[in-house]
């Protein structure tokens, strides 16, 4: 169908603004795809704005075009060039690239003061005296019609002169604005008279003293576009109403470029908190470690969780781009991460909660290399070495004292395997002045190396996964889980929705793992088999120290979590 189809093999889902851009291109050939991404700078960049930069960054590449990431800095309040960097690198992170195409909005000012000034000559735009108080009365509401400003009918003169006075700041804050001309009756709010800038005596961290008068985000926006020759400017349904503002800028600026607007439904994800002021405050009160904390729904919390971009992207690229809200569940997430990391990962031995199992009838100081592929889909990767001696550890979930007949792990008097070694029959179970579990006494039977039973014997069926006590690697591993308990923390308006907050949603669990782990670098991924996927902590995996995220379980195990599943 089009060129932008190339993804074969799997269904394509539905992307109406891409079925938008293609229908043009026929038309129109050789229609350029030149679209934005413009996040404030006033936070990190979460989930949600990952569907709009890979929609944007994504029909550019698709189209051969480009997409240029424009920082909206429009209010002058001092921006943190913390979240500048951030934002950069998070979207270099997701493997997207805007080349020489870095902007600010504050870059088009001299460009918008002159759009302002042909507004006034041409009639459309006036300076109002009245206070903000006052043209929110006027304004009317869904139902009331707006009224007109007495200012309204200045000539074109008294306006240009005003204008640039209160550009050459001869007036406080607030005394004086710009508004458009437009209609006080029409049933669309956005289009009666709209502020197009107002005074603000305050230092621009871009623009320094240069301007007191800050232009608003309706009037910049486009504007920007316009200039920045913009054809496509994908933003959120709330700007649906916006648009007929949008269009009239550019009519009766009559502008050369015209870029096009089109709106599509934000991406919302369940038992997801993302307003940029509830995230703040998550870290700001330390309910969390920072923006990167792994439990957080900012990209940062996402790369630091060990999530790799592409399984956001195929998330993304799979919940399709259409106008009506849905609200996206963490299982499917979930799936996404665990097919990508299903597909990469090498696979590794660890114990998080362990038990000591001492194997009596095996060598004190033999010491075995027993095998294990390093992916059990992908021979080419071969196989890793896995030193095998008389005490392991096995985890505390796979023995139970008073199992029921299904119980197939261990349990006294019981056989289970070790995974890619022998069977071991335990006989006896060592408890501490606590009355735990401290140490199971088995013995192994050397016939049964390889998966082999032996003659005459019964199969067994349960396989267990273990680490050397003495070849083992001793690690911190931090199991992640759903920050909230419900699925909606924001929903009971009479409780503070960090009541919400999971106290189990982080443990931190002293383990062990597989003594092939020894020396690896931060930022590595790998399967513990049996228990999920883990990265090594980008920041404190150092020298020796080995420290795991949990990114994500086997299984889905939200969907049985939820108790607000309705
Ligand atoms: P917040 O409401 O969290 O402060 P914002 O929309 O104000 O977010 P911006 O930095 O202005 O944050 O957003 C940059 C871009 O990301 C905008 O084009 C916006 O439409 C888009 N965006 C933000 N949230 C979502 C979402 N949930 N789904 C899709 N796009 C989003
Ligand atoms: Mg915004």
């Amino acid at each position: 169908m089009s060129e932008a189809n190339e993804n074969s093999g799997k269904p394509e889902a539905n992307n109406f603004i891409k079925d938008i851009i293609v229908k043009q291109r026929q038309q129109q050939p050789g229609k350029q795809v030149i679209t934005r991404f413009p996040p404030e700078p006033n936070g990190y960049l979460h989930v949600g704005h990952l569907k709009s930069i890979c929609l944007n960054f994504g029909l550019a590449e698709q189209f051969g075009g480009r997409c240029h990431l424009r920082f909206d800095d429009t209010n002058p309040v001092s921006e943190d060039p913390e979240y500048v960097q951030a934002i950069k690198d998070d979207i270099q992170w997701l493997g997207f690239d805007w080349g020489e195409h870095l902007y600010n909005a504050s870059d088009y000012f001299d460009n918008l003061y002159e759009f302002a000034i042909q507004l006034v000559q041409k009639g459309l735009a006036f300076v109002d005296d009245c206070s903000a108080e006052e043209i929110r009365e006027l304004r009317g509401s869904l139902t009331e019609p707006g009224r007109e400003s007495p200012f309204r009918s200045r000539s074109p003169e008294e306006n240009l002169d005003l204008f640039e006075r209160m550009r050459k700041g001869e007036f406080e804050d607030g005394a004086k604005v710009l508004r458009a001309k437009i209609d006080m009756k029409s049933p669309n709010i956005n289009l009666r008279d709209p502020l197009l800038y107002r005074i603000r005596h305050v230092l621009h961290p871009h623009t320094g003293d240069k301007w007191c008068i800050y232009p608003l985000y309706d009037f910049a926006h486009g504007l920007s576009d316009e200039v920045e020759g913009i054809t496509y400017s994908i933003c959120t349904l709330e700007f649906e109403d916006h648009r007929p503002l949008y269009d009239w800028f550019l009519e009766v600026l009559e502008t050369p470029n015209r870029p096009q607007q089109i709106e599509f439904a934000k991406l919302h994800l369940d038992s997801v908190v993302l307003s940029k002021r509830r995230l703040l405050r998550l870290v700001n009160e330390g309910h969390v470690s920072g923006w990167d904390d792994p439990r957080m729904p900012t990209i940062r919390g996402m790369r630091r969780r060990g999530i790799p971009p592409e399984a956001l992207k195929n998330m993304v690229e799979s919940i399709g781009v259409t106008k009506k809200d849905s609200v996206i569940s963490m299982s499917t997430m979930d799936h996404f991460i665990r097919e990508e990391l299903d597909r990469t990962c090498p696979r590794a031995m660890g114990v998080l909660d362990p038990i000591k199992v001492v194997i009596e009838n095996y060598p004190e100081d033999k010491i075995e290399i027993l095998h294990g592929p390093v992916h059990p889909k992908n021979a080419d990767l071969g196989e890793r070495d896995i030193p095998f001696t008389r005490e392991v550890f096995i985890d505390r979930d796979d023995f139970m004292e008073d199992a029921p007949k299904k119980f197939f792990r261990l349990k006294p008097g019981g056989k289970v395997r070790l995974r890619y070694g022998y069977v071991i029959h335990c006989h006896e179970v060592i408890k501490n002045d606590q009355g735990e579990v401290a140490e199971l006494r088995c013995t192994y039977d050397e016939r049964t190396l390889g998966g082999v039973t032996p003659e005459g014997e019964k199969k067994v069926k349960g396989i267990i996964h273990w680490v050397s006590t003495t070849k083992g690697l001793s690690a911190e591993v931090r199991v992640y889980d759903r920050l909230w308990t419900t699925a909606n923390p924001l929903a009971d308006k009479e409780k503070d929705f960090i009541e919400f907050k999971n106290p189990e949603s982080l443990v931190v669990r002293k383990a062990y793992v597989e003594a092939g782990l020894k020396g690896t670098p931060g930022g590595q991924r790998f399967q513990f088999e049996r228990l999920g996927y883990f990265y090594t902590d980008p920041i404190d995996c150092q020298g020796d120290q080995l420290v795991f995220n949990r990114t994500a379980t086997l299984k889905d195990t939200w969907a049985k979590l939820d108790p607000l599943k309705n």
